[in-house]
Protein backbone atom coordinates (compact mmCIF):
# COMPACT_ATOMS: atom_id res chain seq x y z
CA UNK A 1 0.00 0.00 0.00
CA UNK A 2 1.26 3.78 -0.80
CA UNK A 3 0.90 5.92 2.06
CA UNK A 4 -0.90 8.77 2.05
CA UNK A 5 1.84 11.38 2.22
CA UNK A 6 2.41 15.53 2.96
CA UNK A 7 5.44 16.96 1.77
CA UNK A 8 5.75 20.52 3.46
CA UNK A 9 7.36 23.70 2.37
CA UNK A 10 8.89 22.53 -0.56
CA UNK A 11 9.86 24.64 -4.03
CA UNK A 12 7.69 22.83 -6.10
CA UNK A 13 9.99 23.03 -10.08
CA UNK A 14 6.76 22.84 -12.29
CA UNK A 15 5.25 24.29 -15.68
CA UNK A 16 8.00 26.96 -16.13
CA UNK A 17 7.93 28.19 -12.44
CA UNK A 18 8.98 27.40 -8.95
CA UNK A 19 6.47 28.15 -6.09
CA UNK A 20 6.89 26.98 -2.18
CA UNK A 21 3.95 25.53 -0.76
CA UNK A 22 2.84 22.16 0.46
CA UNK A 23 1.71 19.13 -1.27
CA UNK A 24 -0.44 15.74 -0.49
CA UNK A 25 -0.65 12.64 -2.41
CA UNK A 26 -2.94 9.53 -1.65
CA UNK A 27 -3.43 6.07 -3.45
CA UNK A 28 -0.99 6.42 -5.65
CA UNK A 29 -2.02 10.45 -7.16
CA UNK A 30 -1.23 13.71 -6.63
CA UNK A 31 -4.57 15.02 -4.19
CA UNK A 32 -3.94 18.76 -3.65
CA UNK A 33 -1.04 21.69 -4.27
CA UNK A 34 -1.19 24.21 -1.59
CA UNK A 35 -1.31 24.91 1.61
CA UNK A 36 -1.80 21.33 3.60
CA UNK A 37 -2.33 20.74 7.21
CA UNK A 38 -3.52 16.99 6.94
CA UNK A 39 -3.19 15.06 10.30
CA UNK A 40 -3.47 11.72 9.05
CA UNK A 41 -1.07 11.81 6.51
CA UNK A 42 3.16 11.00 6.75
CA UNK A 43 4.85 14.41 6.74
CA UNK A 44 8.01 14.74 4.84
CA UNK A 45 9.53 17.89 5.58
CA UNK A 46 10.91 19.83 2.71
CA UNK A 47 12.29 22.67 3.71
CA UNK A 48 15.02 24.43 1.54
CA UNK A 49 14.85 21.58 -1.05
CA UNK A 50 13.05 21.03 -4.58
CA UNK A 51 10.40 18.83 -5.89
CA UNK A 52 10.54 17.62 -9.52
CA UNK A 53 8.41 15.53 -11.54
CA UNK A 54 10.06 12.21 -11.54
CA UNK A 55 12.41 12.15 -14.05
CA UNK A 56 11.12 10.31 -17.72
CA UNK A 57 14.22 9.05 -19.17
CA UNK A 58 13.56 8.19 -23.12
CA UNK A 59 16.31 6.15 -23.89
CA UNK A 60 17.70 3.49 -21.85
CA UNK A 61 19.03 -0.37 -22.65
CA UNK A 62 18.62 -2.30 -19.30
CA UNK A 63 19.77 -5.18 -21.11
CA UNK A 64 17.16 -7.66 -19.65
CA UNK A 65 16.26 -10.39 -21.57
CA UNK A 66 19.24 -11.72 -22.75
CA UNK A 67 22.11 -9.34 -21.81
CA UNK A 68 21.32 -9.98 -17.73
CA UNK A 69 25.18 -10.21 -17.17
CA UNK A 70 25.34 -6.77 -18.04
CA UNK A 71 22.39 -5.41 -16.10
CA UNK A 72 18.55 -6.04 -15.82
CA UNK A 73 15.53 -4.58 -15.16
CA UNK A 74 15.78 -4.78 -11.39
CA UNK A 75 19.42 -3.40 -10.75
CA UNK A 76 19.01 -1.04 -13.91
CA UNK A 77 15.76 0.63 -12.16
CA UNK A 78 17.19 0.45 -9.11
CA UNK A 79 19.79 3.02 -10.14
CA UNK A 80 17.69 4.97 -12.09
CA UNK A 81 15.19 5.33 -9.36
CA UNK A 82 18.38 6.41 -6.93
CA UNK A 83 18.87 8.99 -9.75
CA UNK A 84 15.15 10.50 -9.68
CA UNK A 85 13.98 8.79 -12.67
CA UNK A 86 11.14 7.40 -11.87
CA UNK A 87 9.67 5.81 -15.45
CA UNK A 88 12.13 5.20 -18.55
CA UNK A 89 11.52 3.67 -22.04
CA UNK A 90 13.80 0.80 -23.44
CA UNK A 91 15.44 -0.19 -26.65
CA UNK A 92 14.67 -3.32 -28.34
CA UNK A 93 18.26 -4.80 -28.98
CA UNK A 94 17.78 -6.87 -25.69
CA UNK A 95 17.89 -10.88 -26.84
CA UNK A 96 16.15 -11.96 -28.46
CA UNK A 97 15.63 -8.50 -30.24
CA UNK A 98 12.43 -7.45 -29.80
CA UNK A 99 11.51 -7.82 -33.51
CA UNK A 100 7.69 -9.37 -32.53
CA UNK A 101 4.48 -8.13 -30.49
CA UNK A 102 5.41 -11.40 -28.18
CA UNK A 103 8.64 -10.57 -27.35
CA UNK A 104 7.51 -6.77 -26.73
CA UNK A 105 4.47 -7.99 -24.17
CA UNK A 106 7.15 -10.72 -22.68
CA UNK A 107 9.35 -7.69 -21.53
CA UNK A 108 6.48 -5.97 -19.98
CA UNK A 109 5.90 -8.94 -17.84
CA UNK A 110 9.30 -8.92 -16.89
CA UNK A 111 9.63 -5.35 -15.77
CA UNK A 112 6.21 -5.96 -14.31
CA UNK A 113 7.87 -8.56 -11.74
CA UNK A 114 11.51 -6.70 -11.67
CA UNK A 115 11.50 -2.86 -11.95
CA UNK A 116 11.14 -0.26 -9.24
CA UNK A 117 10.18 2.44 -12.04
CA UNK A 118 7.32 2.81 -14.46
CA UNK A 119 8.44 1.61 -18.15
CA UNK A 120 7.71 1.41 -21.36
CA UNK A 121 9.33 -0.31 -24.27
CA UNK A 122 10.45 0.53 -28.49
CA UNK A 123 9.16 -2.33 -30.94
CA UNK A 124 12.51 -3.18 -33.14
CA UNK A 125 12.57 -2.53 -36.86
CA UNK A 126 14.39 -3.09 -38.93
CA UNK A 127 14.38 -4.30 -43.11
CA UNK A 128 13.73 -8.28 -41.52
CA UNK A 129 10.43 -7.63 -40.12
CA UNK A 130 9.15 -4.30 -41.69
CA UNK A 131 6.22 -6.14 -43.46
CA UNK A 132 5.01 -7.41 -40.27
CA UNK A 133 5.59 -4.09 -38.27
CA UNK A 134 3.17 -2.74 -41.04
CA UNK A 135 0.64 -5.11 -40.53
CA UNK A 136 0.24 -4.53 -36.53
CA UNK A 137 -2.15 -1.25 -35.97
CA UNK A 138 0.96 0.67 -34.91
CA UNK A 139 -0.78 3.65 -33.90
CA UNK A 140 -1.08 1.89 -30.60
CA UNK A 141 2.31 1.22 -30.18
CA UNK A 142 4.51 3.30 -27.91
CA UNK A 143 7.04 3.90 -30.60
CA UNK A 144 9.39 1.99 -32.94
CA UNK A 145 13.22 2.26 -33.23
CA UNK A 146 16.14 0.58 -34.79
CA UNK A 147 18.18 1.60 -32.30
CA UNK A 148 21.18 -1.18 -31.21
CA UNK A 149 20.06 -3.53 -33.87
CA UNK A 150 22.95 -3.06 -35.47
CA UNK A 151 24.85 -4.59 -33.19
CA UNK A 152 23.01 -8.05 -34.23
CA UNK A 153 23.30 -7.91 -37.68
CA UNK A 154 25.24 -4.77 -40.05
CA UNK A 155 22.92 -3.46 -42.56
CA UNK A 156 19.93 -3.06 -39.90
CA UNK A 157 19.91 1.05 -39.42
CA UNK A 158 17.32 2.41 -41.01
CA UNK A 159 19.69 5.43 -41.69
CA UNK A 160 21.52 3.40 -44.66
CA UNK A 161 18.60 2.09 -45.97
CA UNK A 162 16.66 5.04 -47.53
CA UNK A 163 13.83 2.10 -48.59
CA UNK A 164 12.95 0.64 -46.17
CA UNK A 165 12.89 4.40 -44.09
CA UNK A 166 10.24 5.73 -47.12
CA UNK A 167 7.80 2.04 -46.81
CA UNK A 168 8.31 2.92 -42.90
CA UNK A 169 7.72 6.39 -42.78
CA UNK A 170 4.80 6.24 -45.05
CA UNK A 171 2.39 3.61 -43.35
CA UNK A 172 3.83 4.01 -39.71
CA UNK A 173 1.66 5.53 -37.65
CA UNK A 174 4.10 5.46 -34.04
CA UNK A 175 6.76 7.72 -32.95
CA UNK A 176 9.77 6.22 -35.47
CA UNK A 177 12.77 6.79 -33.19
CA UNK A 178 16.28 6.20 -35.34
CA UNK A 179 20.27 5.85 -34.38
CA UNK A 180 21.45 8.41 -36.91
CA UNK A 181 24.82 7.36 -38.51
CA UNK A 182 25.83 6.00 -41.99
CA UNK A 183 27.30 2.89 -41.71
CA UNK A 184 28.76 3.46 -45.03
CA UNK A 185 31.05 6.91 -44.35
CA UNK A 186 31.79 4.64 -40.70
CA UNK A 187 32.99 1.68 -42.58
CA UNK A 188 35.03 3.85 -44.63
CA UNK A 189 36.74 5.91 -41.96
CA UNK A 190 37.12 2.73 -39.88
CA UNK A 191 39.13 1.56 -43.05
CA UNK A 192 41.47 4.33 -43.22
CA UNK A 193 42.30 4.18 -39.82
CA UNK A 194 42.65 0.29 -39.67
CA UNK A 195 45.38 0.88 -42.51
CA UNK A 196 47.18 3.20 -40.24
CA UNK A 197 46.41 1.35 -36.56
CA UNK A 198 45.65 -1.55 -36.71
CA UNK A 199 43.55 -3.15 -34.68
CA UNK A 200 44.32 -0.58 -31.98
CA UNK A 201 43.46 2.90 -32.95
CA UNK A 202 43.70 5.68 -30.70
CA UNK A 203 40.11 6.25 -29.68
CA UNK A 204 40.49 9.91 -29.72
CA UNK A 205 39.87 8.86 -33.17
CA UNK A 206 36.31 7.96 -32.52
CA UNK A 207 34.90 11.37 -33.53
CA UNK A 208 36.69 11.03 -36.86
CA UNK A 209 36.03 7.71 -37.17
CA UNK A 210 31.95 7.96 -36.59
CA UNK A 211 31.90 11.49 -37.81
CA UNK A 212 30.01 14.52 -38.18
CA UNK A 213 29.29 14.13 -41.62
CA UNK A 214 27.72 10.32 -40.74
CA UNK A 215 25.72 11.98 -38.25
CA UNK A 216 24.64 14.73 -40.43
CA UNK A 217 24.24 13.38 -43.76
CA UNK A 218 22.07 10.60 -42.30
CA UNK A 219 19.68 12.77 -39.69
CA UNK A 220 18.96 15.57 -43.07
CA UNK A 221 17.49 12.51 -45.10
CA UNK A 222 15.93 10.99 -42.65
CA UNK A 223 14.31 14.12 -42.14
CA UNK A 224 13.76 14.79 -45.82
CA UNK A 225 12.00 11.80 -45.96
CA UNK A 226 9.83 11.82 -42.97
CA UNK A 227 8.78 15.58 -44.02
CA UNK A 228 7.78 14.09 -47.13
CA UNK A 229 5.55 11.28 -45.69
CA UNK A 230 4.50 13.75 -42.95
CA UNK A 231 6.23 10.77 -40.79
CA UNK A 232 6.62 11.05 -37.11
CA UNK A 233 10.63 10.87 -36.79
CA UNK A 234 12.51 11.11 -33.92
CA UNK A 235 16.57 11.68 -33.91
CA UNK A 236 17.92 9.85 -31.07
CA UNK A 237 20.87 10.93 -29.42
CA UNK A 238 22.34 14.00 -31.49
CA UNK A 239 26.32 15.03 -30.92
CA UNK A 240 26.98 17.38 -33.40
CA UNK A 241 26.54 21.32 -33.81
CA UNK A 242 25.68 20.74 -37.31
CA UNK A 243 22.86 18.44 -37.00
CA UNK A 244 21.24 20.94 -34.16
CA UNK A 245 20.47 23.32 -37.14
CA UNK A 246 18.15 20.64 -38.88
CA UNK A 247 15.52 21.40 -36.26
CA UNK A 248 12.97 24.02 -35.71
CA UNK A 249 12.26 26.14 -32.46
CA UNK A 250 9.37 28.07 -33.89
CA UNK A 251 6.01 25.98 -32.86
CA UNK A 252 5.52 24.33 -29.85
CA UNK A 253 6.47 19.99 -29.14
CA UNK A 254 2.94 19.33 -29.46
CA UNK A 255 2.88 20.12 -33.24
CA UNK A 256 6.32 18.89 -34.12
CA UNK A 257 7.34 15.86 -36.85
CA UNK A 258 10.40 15.83 -36.30
CA UNK A 259 11.81 15.79 -32.77
CA UNK A 260 14.85 15.23 -31.28
CA UNK A 261 17.40 14.77 -27.80
CA UNK A 262 20.36 14.81 -26.39
CA UNK A 263 22.07 12.48 -24.31
CA UNK A 264 23.44 13.61 -20.82
CA UNK A 265 26.99 12.47 -21.65
CA UNK A 266 27.15 14.20 -25.07
CA UNK A 267 26.60 17.63 -22.82
CA UNK A 268 29.21 16.30 -19.93
CA UNK A 269 32.02 14.84 -22.02
CA UNK A 270 34.20 15.97 -24.80
CA UNK A 271 36.75 14.93 -27.63
CA UNK A 272 38.94 16.09 -24.30
CA UNK A 273 38.02 13.60 -22.30
CA UNK A 274 39.26 10.74 -24.22
CA UNK A 275 42.23 11.02 -23.35
CA UNK A 276 41.46 10.75 -19.48
CA UNK A 277 38.73 8.05 -20.00
CA UNK A 278 40.01 6.05 -22.99
CA UNK A 279 37.43 3.36 -24.49
CA UNK A 280 35.38 4.14 -21.03
CA UNK A 281 33.44 7.06 -22.82
CA UNK A 282 33.13 5.44 -26.30
CA UNK A 283 29.41 5.75 -27.30
CA UNK A 284 27.83 5.35 -30.71
CA UNK A 285 27.03 7.70 -31.71
CA UNK A 286 30.64 9.84 -30.47
CA UNK A 287 31.48 12.31 -27.97
CA UNK A 288 32.74 15.02 -30.35
CA UNK A 289 34.41 18.14 -29.82
CA UNK A 290 33.90 21.11 -27.45
CA UNK A 291 32.17 22.95 -30.25
CA UNK A 292 29.42 20.00 -30.40
CA UNK A 293 28.76 20.14 -26.91
CA UNK A 294 28.42 23.90 -26.72
CA UNK A 295 26.08 23.48 -29.58
CA UNK A 296 24.32 20.92 -28.00
CA UNK A 297 23.94 22.85 -24.43
CA UNK A 298 22.61 26.14 -27.05
CA UNK A 299 19.95 24.03 -29.01
CA UNK A 300 18.20 22.58 -25.94
CA UNK A 301 18.37 25.70 -24.45
CA UNK A 302 16.29 26.97 -27.35
CA UNK A 303 13.91 24.60 -28.09
CA UNK A 304 15.54 23.08 -31.13
CA UNK A 305 16.48 19.78 -28.82
CA UNK A 306 13.37 18.54 -26.82
CA UNK A 307 14.34 16.50 -24.38
CA UNK A 308 17.06 14.58 -22.07
CA UNK A 309 18.17 10.86 -22.27
CA UNK A 310 20.62 9.17 -21.02
CA UNK A 311 21.28 6.36 -23.68
CA UNK A 312 21.94 4.27 -20.00
CA UNK A 313 24.18 1.16 -21.64
CA UNK A 314 25.88 -0.85 -19.13
CA UNK A 315 28.70 -3.41 -20.13
CA UNK A 316 31.44 -4.89 -18.01
CA UNK A 317 34.87 -3.05 -17.31
CA UNK A 318 36.28 -6.61 -19.17
CA UNK A 319 33.99 -5.53 -22.10
CA UNK A 320 34.95 -1.42 -21.93
CA UNK A 321 38.65 -2.04 -21.87
CA UNK A 322 39.67 -3.68 -24.67
CA UNK A 323 41.23 -2.37 -27.86
CA UNK A 324 39.32 0.36 -30.03
CA UNK A 325 37.41 -2.01 -32.57
CA UNK A 326 36.78 -4.82 -29.85
CA UNK A 327 35.75 -2.39 -27.03
CA UNK A 328 31.81 -2.23 -26.32
CA UNK A 329 30.04 1.37 -26.73
CA UNK A 330 27.91 2.60 -24.48
CA UNK A 331 27.84 3.29 -20.71
CA UNK A 332 25.93 3.14 -17.77
CA UNK A 333 24.80 7.11 -16.92
CA UNK A 334 21.04 6.79 -15.62
CA UNK A 335 21.89 7.02 -11.61
CA UNK A 336 23.93 10.20 -12.80
CA UNK A 337 21.84 12.50 -15.22
CA UNK A 338 19.77 14.70 -12.82
CA UNK A 339 23.07 15.66 -10.78
CA UNK A 340 24.60 16.81 -14.54
CA UNK A 341 22.01 18.57 -15.41
CA UNK A 342 21.87 20.35 -12.06
CA UNK A 343 25.48 20.71 -11.69
CA UNK A 344 24.89 23.07 -15.10
CA UNK A 345 22.57 24.54 -13.02
CA UNK A 346 25.13 25.11 -10.62
CA UNK A 347 27.34 26.77 -13.16
CA UNK A 348 24.52 29.07 -14.25
CA UNK A 349 24.09 27.41 -17.43
CA UNK A 350 20.72 26.23 -17.43
CA UNK A 351 17.71 26.99 -15.14
CA UNK A 352 15.70 24.13 -12.77
CA UNK A 353 12.52 25.24 -14.79
CA UNK A 354 14.57 24.73 -18.22
CA UNK A 355 15.71 20.87 -16.66
CA UNK A 356 12.14 19.78 -15.66
CA UNK A 357 11.06 20.86 -19.27
CA UNK A 358 13.26 19.04 -20.78
CA UNK A 359 13.67 15.84 -18.82
CA UNK A 360 9.82 15.72 -17.03
CA UNK A 361 7.19 17.54 -19.22
CA UNK A 362 8.84 17.16 -22.39
CA UNK A 363 9.10 13.35 -22.28
CA UNK A 364 5.65 12.97 -21.64
CA UNK A 365 4.40 15.18 -24.48
CA UNK A 366 6.98 13.85 -26.96
CA UNK A 367 5.51 10.15 -25.97
CA UNK A 368 2.16 10.72 -24.97
CA UNK A 369 2.58 9.39 -21.86
CA UNK A 370 -0.60 10.06 -19.65
CA UNK A 371 -0.86 11.34 -15.86
CA UNK A 372 2.92 11.71 -15.56
CA UNK A 373 5.61 14.44 -16.21
CA UNK A 374 4.03 17.24 -14.44
CA UNK A 375 3.20 17.95 -10.95
CA UNK A 376 -0.64 18.08 -11.13
CA UNK A 377 -3.66 17.29 -9.34
CA UNK A 378 -4.79 14.05 -10.35
CA UNK A 379 -1.21 12.72 -12.30
CA UNK A 380 0.47 10.24 -10.64
CA UNK A 381 2.40 11.18 -7.51
CA UNK A 382 6.01 10.32 -9.25
CA UNK A 383 8.19 12.52 -7.49
CA UNK A 384 11.81 13.52 -6.86
CA UNK A 385 13.35 15.40 -4.28
CA UNK A 386 16.43 17.01 -4.37
CA UNK A 387 18.73 18.77 -2.16
CA UNK A 388 20.96 21.29 -4.00
CA UNK A 389 23.21 21.66 -1.43
CA UNK A 390 24.70 18.55 -0.24
CA UNK A 391 27.88 17.42 -2.29
CA UNK A 392 28.95 14.11 -2.90
CA UNK A 393 31.46 12.15 -5.00
CA UNK A 394 30.96 8.95 -7.48
CA UNK A 395 32.69 5.59 -6.05
CA UNK A 396 32.75 1.96 -6.57
CA UNK A 397 30.61 2.01 -3.34
CA UNK A 398 27.54 4.06 -4.44
CA UNK A 399 27.09 2.82 -7.93
CA UNK A 400 24.08 0.80 -8.55
CA UNK A 401 24.32 -0.27 -12.17
CA UNK A 402 25.43 -3.76 -12.17
CA UNK A 403 28.17 -3.96 -14.07
CA UNK A 404 29.55 -1.41 -11.11
CA UNK A 405 31.21 1.08 -12.86
CA UNK A 406 31.11 4.53 -13.70
CA UNK A 407 32.54 7.16 -16.36
CA UNK A 408 31.89 9.32 -13.50
CA UNK A 409 34.06 8.10 -10.79
CA UNK A 410 35.56 10.28 -9.33
CA UNK A 411 33.32 13.12 -9.83
CA UNK A 412 31.84 15.33 -7.47
CA UNK A 413 28.26 16.42 -7.91
CA UNK A 414 27.09 19.22 -5.71
CA UNK A 415 23.44 17.86 -5.56
CA UNK A 416 21.85 15.03 -4.26
CA UNK A 417 18.66 12.95 -4.59
CA UNK A 418 17.43 12.51 -1.37
CA UNK A 419 13.48 11.29 -1.96
CA UNK A 420 11.76 9.42 -5.05
CA UNK A 421 8.21 8.84 -5.30
CA UNK A 422 6.64 6.45 -7.86
CA UNK A 423 3.45 6.27 -8.06
CA UNK A 424 2.99 7.81 -4.47
CA UNK A 425 5.67 4.72 -3.30
CA UNK A 426 8.64 6.08 -1.57
CA UNK A 427 11.00 3.93 -3.36
CA UNK A 428 14.03 5.61 -2.54
CA UNK A 429 15.14 7.57 0.77
CA UNK A 430 18.44 9.24 1.53
CA UNK A 431 19.76 5.63 0.26
CA UNK A 432 17.28 3.21 1.59
CA UNK A 433 15.26 1.28 -0.83
CA UNK A 434 11.90 0.30 -0.05
CA UNK A 435 11.55 -2.61 -2.87
CA UNK A 436 7.72 -3.85 -1.61
CA UNK A 437 5.95 -2.28 -4.78
CA UNK A 438 6.78 -2.31 -8.80
CA UNK A 439 6.71 0.30 -11.02
CA UNK A 440 3.73 0.34 -13.63
CA UNK A 441 3.56 0.16 -17.21
CA UNK A 442 3.37 3.99 -19.06
CA UNK A 443 0.34 4.08 -21.13
CA UNK A 444 -0.25 6.84 -23.71
CA UNK A 445 -3.29 8.84 -24.93
CA UNK A 446 -2.91 5.88 -27.94
CA UNK A 447 -2.99 2.54 -25.97
CA UNK A 448 -5.06 3.72 -22.99
ZN1 LIG B 1 20.73 3.76 -27.47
Amino acid sequence: MTEKTLIKNINIVNGGQIILTDLLFDKGLIQKIGPNNDTNARVIDGTGKYLFPGIIDGQVHFRDPGLTHKGDLYTESKAAVAGGVTSFIDMPNTFPNVLTINILNEKYKIAAEKSLANFGFFLGVNGDNLDEVLKLDTSKLLGVSDDGLYFTKKGNLLADNPETMEKLFAHCKSIIAIHSEKEQIVEENEQLYREKYGEDVPVEFHPLIRSEKACYEATKRAIDIANKHKARLHILHLTTEAETHLFRNDIPLQQKNITTEVSVHHLWFSDKDYQRLGTLIKWNPAIKTEKDKKGLLKALLDDRIDIVTTDHAPHTLDEKQKPYFQAMSGAPIVQHSLNIMLEFYKQGLISLEKIAEKMCHNPAILYQIEKRGFIREGYFADLTIVDLNAPWTVAKNNILSKCGWSPLEGTTFQTKVTHTFVNGHLVYDNGQFDETIKGQELTTQNNG
